[in-house]
């Protein structure tokens, strides 16, 4: 199936002065146009690194990629840097966590966001500065032909968060990643900024790659879902499905972590136990297996010394079924 963007098989690598560290290790995904795609894991699972090599920024100088990215039928790991520069200012576009990452504070907000698109579309000035308050107005900024000339720093935090994603919007990128883009924001206007990002992904129709931690957030924003652990993908499937029906251990103790959706204050919150693994010296066999609750509880079942596949479609990279879990949780694990 052609999908609009395309990963197979990524593999990025850290050279460390203690060796090599496997940041993302045979990650396969698709986001269709008009989808937004969420992917979760702790720190450290390979989220960030697998965003920031979409759009290439990832050092070449400390890191090699392997495997395809395919976005709208171009390969982006064998394109320049001046191809994905032409990309990223045409194609794609980044939310980050942080606007201070994305916005200088040495120049006016209206320069920032019409320099580029002047740059990459040949527009004039005036049309680029009329685009930038198009879009400043569209994501809700106030007077936006006044605030075209203030500086980052004379804008409050969810003004500023607005202000990078008219940024990342003027030039109507096909493809948006959104990493953690409203964790340092206050619940309102965090709902606020999410609920804009909704609006215009429906008048814009492009894919959405949203990544974060928090699975209520992923809940309300994405069409479907990655889990990734350890630099692979470990679930897949529709929001609904994952969160609703999840198969893979992992997922449960992600869901079990969180607060319920559903307000059941009964549910005591179970932290998973141990701690991520290290990339420098994964695991063998399944990545999950030194925190895994069913280890060792089916004699046979090489937790620990195969890795177990993830396939197309809705699924979870496990050796047990879910008969297998089901009768194992009942039997020995709930009871403690
Ligand atoms: Fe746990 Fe084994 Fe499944 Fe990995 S493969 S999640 S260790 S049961
Ligand atoms: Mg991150």
């Amino acid at each position: 199936p052609d999908s609009f963007l395309s990963v197979r098989d990524l593999k990025v690598r850290f050279s460390t002065e203690d060796g090599i560290v496997k940041a993302v290790d045979g990650l396969s995904f698709d986001v269709e146009r008009g989808r937004t795609l969420g992917i979760v894991g702790e720190s450290g699972s390979g989220k960030s690194v697998t965003n920031l090599t979409i759009l290439g920024l990832h050092n070449p100088r400390t890191s090699t990629v392997d495997g395809e990215i395919v976005l709208d039928g171009k390969e982006l790991v064998t394109a320049t840097e001046k191809e994905l520069e032409r990309l990223r200012g045409n194609k794609m576009a980044m939310i980050f966590q942080d606007p201070l990452t994305a916005l200088s504070p040495y120049y006016t907000v209206g320069r920032q966001l019409s320099e580029p698109f002047m740059k990459h579309t040949g527009a004039s000035k005036k049309e680029a500065r009329d685009r930038a308050v198009h879009m400043l107005e569209k994501v809700g900024i106030p007077q936006p032909r006044t605030r075209f000339d203030d500086y980052p720093h004379q804008f409050s935090g969810g003004m500023r968060q607005r202000a990078m994603i008219a940024m990342a919007l003027m030039c109507d990128p096909d493809l948006l990643i959104a990493d953690e883009p409203t964790t340092a924001l206050d619940v309102t206007v965090q709902a606020q900024i999410l609920d804009l990002l909704k609006d215009l992904q429906q008048e814009f129709g492009s894919a959405i790659i949203f990544i974060t931690h928090d699975l209520g957030v992923i809940s309300t924003m994405a069409d479907d879902l990655l889990v990734m652990y350890a630099g692979r993908a470990v679930e897949r499937g529709s929001v609904k499905e994952v969160l609703r029906t999840p198969k893979h251990p992992y997922t449960w103790g992600l869901l079990s972590s969180m607060p319920r959706l559903d307000g059941d204050i009964n549910e005591e919150l179970t932290p998973i136990p141990g701690s991520p693994p290290s990339l420098l010296n994964p695991p063998s066999g399944c990545p999950f297996h030194p925190r895994c609750a069913f280890t060792g509880e089916v004699p046979g079942s090489r937790c620990t010394d195969v890795r177990p596949p993830l396939a197309d479609g809705r699924a979870s990279a496990c050796h047990l079924s879910a008969e297998q879990k089901q009768t194992i949780f009942i039997d020995k694990i709930q009871p403690r």
